[in-house]
Protein backbone atom coordinates (compact mmCIF):
# COMPACT_ATOMS: atom_id res chain seq x y z
CA UNK A 1 0.00 0.00 0.00
CA UNK A 2 1.45 3.81 -1.09
CA UNK A 3 2.03 5.88 2.16
CA UNK A 4 -1.16 8.13 0.46
CA UNK A 5 -3.68 5.26 0.87
CA UNK A 6 -2.08 4.48 3.93
CA UNK A 7 -2.38 7.94 5.32
CA UNK A 8 -6.07 8.43 4.25
CA UNK A 9 -7.66 5.55 2.99
CA UNK A 10 -9.21 2.90 4.96
CA UNK A 11 -7.58 -0.66 4.69
CA UNK A 12 -10.75 -2.38 3.94
CA UNK A 13 -11.55 -0.39 1.04
CA UNK A 14 -7.88 -0.49 -0.63
CA UNK A 15 -7.64 -1.22 -3.51
CA UNK A 16 -11.25 0.05 -4.47
CA UNK A 17 -13.97 -1.21 -6.73
CA UNK A 18 -12.76 0.05 -10.04
CA UNK A 19 -12.30 -2.61 -12.95
CA UNK A 20 -8.35 -3.40 -13.61
CA UNK A 21 -6.62 -0.87 -15.72
CA UNK A 22 -9.08 1.93 -14.97
CA UNK A 23 -8.17 5.56 -14.40
CA UNK A 24 -10.32 6.29 -11.87
CA UNK A 25 -7.98 5.15 -9.26
CA UNK A 26 -5.60 7.42 -11.19
CA UNK A 27 -8.57 9.99 -10.50
CA UNK A 28 -9.03 9.31 -6.92
CA UNK A 29 -5.20 9.44 -5.79
CA UNK A 30 -5.49 12.94 -7.29
CA UNK A 31 -7.76 14.29 -4.81
CA UNK A 32 -5.54 12.37 -2.20
CA UNK A 33 -2.63 13.83 -3.61
CA UNK A 34 -3.61 17.82 -3.33
CA UNK A 35 -5.08 17.12 0.04
CA UNK A 36 -1.62 15.97 1.05
CA UNK A 37 -0.22 18.33 -0.41
CA UNK A 38 -2.19 21.26 1.22
CA UNK A 39 -1.21 19.58 4.82
CA UNK A 40 -5.03 18.43 5.67
CA UNK A 41 -5.25 16.25 7.79
CA UNK A 42 -8.50 13.15 7.95
CA UNK A 43 -10.34 15.41 10.54
CA UNK A 44 -9.81 18.68 8.14
CA UNK A 45 -12.05 17.10 5.38
CA UNK A 46 -15.99 15.80 4.81
CA UNK A 47 -16.39 13.51 2.52
CA UNK A 48 -19.18 12.97 0.31
CA UNK A 49 -19.91 10.64 -2.55
CA UNK A 50 -22.30 9.68 -5.23
CA UNK A 51 -23.57 6.88 -7.12
CA UNK A 52 -22.00 4.66 -10.34
CA UNK A 53 -18.62 3.49 -11.13
CA UNK A 54 -16.77 7.27 -8.62
CA UNK A 55 -19.49 6.43 -6.11
CA UNK A 56 -18.05 3.42 -5.79
CA UNK A 57 -14.72 4.04 -5.87
CA UNK A 58 -14.28 6.54 -3.14
CA UNK A 59 -17.40 5.59 -1.28
CA UNK A 60 -16.29 5.21 2.62
CA UNK A 61 -12.70 4.83 1.95
CA UNK A 62 -11.59 8.70 3.15
CA UNK A 63 -10.12 7.59 6.85
CA UNK A 64 -12.63 10.89 8.32
CA UNK A 65 -16.09 11.68 8.13
CA UNK A 66 -18.29 10.45 4.91
CA UNK A 67 -21.71 10.51 3.71
CA UNK A 68 -23.28 9.87 0.39
CA UNK A 69 -26.39 10.88 -1.16
CA UNK A 70 -27.71 9.51 -4.64
CA UNK A 71 -27.92 11.68 -8.17
CA UNK A 72 -27.36 15.03 -7.30
CA UNK A 73 -28.33 14.78 -3.58
CA UNK A 74 -25.37 14.93 -2.30
CA UNK A 75 -24.71 18.79 -3.30
CA UNK A 76 -27.75 19.52 -0.78
CA UNK A 77 -26.68 17.57 1.44
CA UNK A 78 -23.48 19.11 1.29
CA UNK A 79 -25.12 22.51 1.54
CA UNK A 80 -26.71 21.77 4.85
CA UNK A 81 -23.05 20.02 6.02
CA UNK A 82 -21.68 23.64 5.27
CA UNK A 83 -24.21 25.53 7.65
CA UNK A 84 -23.39 23.07 10.09
CA UNK A 85 -19.54 22.76 10.19
CA UNK A 86 -16.75 25.10 11.06
CA UNK A 87 -15.75 27.46 7.82
CA UNK A 88 -12.87 25.95 7.63
CA UNK A 89 -14.27 22.23 7.33
CA UNK A 90 -13.22 21.67 3.88
CA UNK A 91 -15.99 19.73 2.17
CA UNK A 92 -14.59 17.30 -0.93
CA UNK A 93 -17.56 15.51 -3.47
CA UNK A 94 -16.31 13.30 -5.72
CA UNK A 95 -19.50 12.31 -8.44
CA UNK A 96 -19.65 10.70 -11.80
CA UNK A 97 -20.23 13.27 -15.22
CA UNK A 98 -24.22 11.80 -14.81
CA UNK A 99 -24.38 12.91 -10.79
CA UNK A 100 -23.07 15.82 -11.97
CA UNK A 101 -24.23 17.51 -15.37
CA UNK A 102 -27.25 15.34 -16.08
CA UNK A 103 -29.36 13.79 -13.27
CA UNK A 104 -28.08 15.96 -10.59
CA UNK A 105 -27.59 18.73 -12.65
CA UNK A 106 -30.33 21.03 -11.18
CA UNK A 107 -28.67 20.80 -7.51
CA UNK A 108 -25.32 21.46 -8.83
CA UNK A 109 -26.60 24.48 -10.50
CA UNK A 110 -28.17 25.82 -7.34
CA UNK A 111 -25.29 25.17 -5.42
CA UNK A 112 -22.94 27.16 -7.69
CA UNK A 113 -25.77 29.91 -7.58
CA UNK A 114 -25.68 30.12 -3.78
CA UNK A 115 -21.79 30.05 -3.94
CA UNK A 116 -22.02 27.34 -1.31
CA UNK A 117 -17.96 26.60 -0.29
CA UNK A 118 -17.55 23.47 -1.07
CA UNK A 119 -15.30 21.28 -3.69
CA UNK A 120 -17.12 19.28 -6.52
CA UNK A 121 -14.59 16.38 -8.58
CA UNK A 122 -16.81 15.28 -11.49
CA UNK A 123 -14.70 12.12 -11.93
CA UNK A 124 -16.04 11.93 -15.80
CA UNK A 125 -15.54 8.09 -17.59
CA UNK A 126 -17.17 9.73 -20.55
CA UNK A 127 -20.75 7.76 -19.88
CA UNK A 128 -22.60 5.36 -17.92
CA UNK A 129 -20.25 2.90 -17.49
CA UNK A 130 -21.24 1.43 -14.04
CA UNK A 131 -24.91 0.45 -16.15
CA UNK A 132 -22.92 -1.17 -18.84
CA UNK A 133 -21.66 1.30 -21.18
CA UNK A 134 -24.51 3.98 -22.32
CA UNK A 135 -23.75 7.13 -23.93
CA UNK A 136 -24.14 10.43 -21.87
CA UNK A 137 -23.50 13.99 -21.83
CA UNK A 138 -19.79 13.83 -22.34
CA UNK A 139 -19.49 11.14 -24.68
CA UNK A 140 -17.42 12.10 -27.76
CA UNK A 141 -19.45 12.99 -30.71
CA UNK A 142 -19.13 9.71 -32.83
CA UNK A 143 -18.55 7.27 -30.21
CA UNK A 144 -20.02 3.82 -30.55
CA UNK A 145 -21.83 2.71 -27.35
CA UNK A 146 -24.31 0.29 -25.86
CA UNK A 147 -26.76 2.65 -26.91
CA UNK A 148 -25.35 4.12 -29.73
CA UNK A 149 -24.26 1.12 -31.59
CA UNK A 150 -23.90 3.61 -35.38
CA UNK A 151 -22.19 6.40 -33.35
CA UNK A 152 -23.11 8.90 -30.76
CA UNK A 153 -25.09 11.63 -33.04
CA UNK A 154 -27.25 13.94 -30.67
CA UNK A 155 -25.01 17.27 -29.49
CA UNK A 156 -23.34 17.06 -25.96
CA UNK A 157 -22.09 19.79 -23.53
CA UNK A 158 -18.49 19.48 -24.55
CA UNK A 159 -17.67 19.86 -28.20
CA UNK A 160 -18.88 22.08 -31.12
CA UNK A 161 -19.02 25.14 -28.78
CA UNK A 162 -20.76 23.74 -25.87
CA UNK A 163 -19.03 23.49 -22.43
CA UNK A 164 -21.23 23.17 -19.90
CA UNK A 165 -18.60 24.25 -17.36
CA UNK A 166 -19.50 27.73 -19.11
CA UNK A 167 -22.84 27.46 -17.62
CA UNK A 168 -21.68 26.57 -14.19
CA UNK A 169 -19.61 29.92 -14.45
CA UNK A 170 -23.03 31.76 -15.41
CA UNK A 171 -24.83 29.92 -12.46
CA UNK A 172 -22.35 31.70 -9.86
CA UNK A 173 -19.44 28.58 -9.71
CA UNK A 174 -16.07 30.80 -8.56
CA UNK A 175 -13.70 28.39 -9.50
CA UNK A 176 -13.62 25.56 -12.38
CA UNK A 177 -11.25 23.60 -13.82
CA UNK A 178 -10.95 20.59 -16.39
CA UNK A 179 -8.35 17.91 -17.18
CA UNK A 180 -7.58 14.66 -17.88
CA UNK A 181 -5.97 12.15 -15.12
CA UNK A 182 -3.41 11.50 -17.96
CA UNK A 183 -1.90 15.20 -17.37
CA UNK A 184 0.72 14.55 -14.66
CA UNK A 185 0.26 17.32 -11.54
CA UNK A 186 -1.99 19.82 -13.61
CA UNK A 187 -4.43 18.65 -11.78
CA UNK A 188 -3.21 17.81 -8.52
CA UNK A 189 -2.79 22.08 -8.28
CA UNK A 190 -6.38 22.54 -9.76
CA UNK A 191 -7.70 20.90 -7.20
CA UNK A 192 -5.59 22.62 -4.48
CA UNK A 193 -6.96 25.65 -5.55
CA UNK A 194 -10.36 24.08 -5.95
CA UNK A 195 -10.04 23.11 -2.38
CA UNK A 196 -8.90 26.42 -1.13
CA UNK A 197 -11.75 28.47 -2.33
CA UNK A 198 -13.91 29.28 0.28
CA UNK A 199 -16.92 29.22 -2.22
CA UNK A 200 -18.05 26.63 -5.06
CA UNK A 201 -15.51 24.98 -6.57
CA UNK A 202 -15.50 22.16 -9.20
CA UNK A 203 -12.69 19.75 -11.16
CA UNK A 204 -13.64 18.01 -14.02
CA UNK A 205 -11.59 15.15 -14.41
CA UNK A 206 -11.57 12.63 -17.41
CA UNK A 207 -10.48 9.29 -17.04
CA UNK A 208 -10.50 5.88 -19.32
CA UNK A 209 -12.72 3.80 -18.67
CA UNK A 210 -10.93 0.39 -19.87
CA UNK A 211 -13.93 -1.88 -19.71
CA UNK A 212 -16.72 -0.53 -21.86
CA UNK A 213 -15.72 2.89 -23.17
CA UNK A 214 -11.92 1.10 -24.24
CA UNK A 215 -13.51 -1.88 -25.43
CA UNK A 216 -17.01 -0.64 -27.31
CA UNK A 217 -15.69 3.00 -28.65
CA UNK A 218 -11.93 2.32 -29.07
CA UNK A 219 -11.90 -1.12 -30.18
CA UNK A 220 -9.30 -2.42 -27.53
CA UNK A 221 -8.54 -2.61 -23.94
CA UNK A 222 -4.79 -1.82 -24.53
CA UNK A 223 -4.23 0.39 -22.01
CA UNK A 224 -1.15 2.28 -24.30
CA UNK A 225 -3.29 2.29 -27.09
CA UNK A 226 -6.27 4.04 -25.25
CA UNK A 227 -4.13 6.42 -23.45
CA UNK A 228 -2.18 7.63 -26.37
CA UNK A 229 -6.22 8.07 -28.01
CA UNK A 230 -7.02 10.72 -24.99
CA UNK A 231 -3.31 12.27 -25.19
CA UNK A 232 -4.02 13.24 -28.93
CA UNK A 233 -7.68 14.72 -28.44
CA UNK A 234 -6.52 16.48 -24.91
CA UNK A 235 -5.35 20.22 -25.68
CA UNK A 236 -5.81 23.79 -23.42
CA UNK A 237 -7.60 26.65 -25.00
CA UNK A 238 -4.73 28.10 -26.81
CA UNK A 239 -3.52 24.69 -28.77
CA UNK A 240 -7.30 23.29 -29.52
CA UNK A 241 -7.61 21.94 -33.03
CA UNK A 242 -10.69 20.33 -34.88
CA UNK A 243 -8.47 17.60 -32.95
CA UNK A 244 -9.49 18.40 -30.09
CA UNK A 245 -11.52 16.71 -27.39
CA UNK A 246 -11.09 17.76 -23.97
CA UNK A 247 -10.07 21.31 -23.66
CA UNK A 248 -8.46 21.28 -20.55
CA UNK A 249 -7.26 24.13 -17.96
CA UNK A 250 -8.06 26.26 -15.30
CA UNK A 251 -12.41 27.61 -16.78
CA UNK A 252 -12.82 30.22 -14.09
CA UNK A 253 -11.08 31.71 -11.41
CA UNK A 254 -13.47 33.80 -9.72
CA UNK A 255 -11.71 33.34 -5.64
CA UNK A 256 -13.45 35.88 -3.29
CA UNK A 257 -15.69 37.75 -5.90
CA UNK A 258 -18.63 36.58 -4.23
CA UNK A 259 -19.96 35.84 -0.28
CA UNK A 260 -20.29 32.66 0.36
CA UNK A 261 -23.67 30.81 1.28
CA UNK A 262 -23.33 29.98 4.46
CA UNK A 263 -21.52 33.19 5.80
CA UNK A 264 -23.97 35.37 3.85
CA UNK A 265 -26.64 33.64 5.72
CA UNK A 266 -25.36 33.94 9.37
CA UNK A 267 -24.61 37.56 8.44
CA UNK A 268 -27.97 38.32 7.38
CA UNK A 269 -29.40 36.11 10.41
CA UNK A 270 -27.39 38.56 12.52
CA UNK A 271 -28.87 41.58 10.72
CA UNK A 272 -32.67 40.20 11.32
CA UNK A 273 -31.63 39.70 14.90
CA UNK A 274 -30.85 43.37 15.37
CA UNK A 275 -33.92 43.87 13.60
CA UNK A 276 -32.72 44.44 10.34
CA UNK A 277 -33.65 42.83 7.03
CA UNK A 278 -33.39 42.85 3.74
CA UNK A 279 -36.30 45.10 2.21
S1 LIG B 1 -16.75 0.18 -15.81
FE1 LIG B 1 -15.20 1.49 -16.74
S2 LIG B 1 -15.21 3.39 -15.52
FE2 LIG B 1 -16.27 1.83 -14.34
S3 LIG B 1 -14.68 0.97 -13.01
FE3 LIG B 1 -14.75 -0.35 -14.85
S4 LIG B 1 -13.24 0.52 -16.27
FE4 LIG B 1 -13.63 2.04 -14.68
Amino acid sequence: MSDLLEKYVRPEKNPGTACKGCGLRLAHRKVLEAIDELGLAQGDVVWGTGIGCSGRQTFVTWKGDTFAGTHGRVYAMATGLRLALPPEKRLILTVGDGDAFTIGFLHLLNAARRNVDMTVVVFDNLGYQSTGGQYGVTTPLGSKTDSSPYGAWEPNWTQRGFDVLRILKEAGATFLARHTVLQGHEPVDSLKQAIQNPGFSLVQLIYPCVTHYGVQALGTRDLATIYDWFRERTADDLTADENTHFTTGIVHDAVGSRVEFAAGLREFVATVQKGGGNG
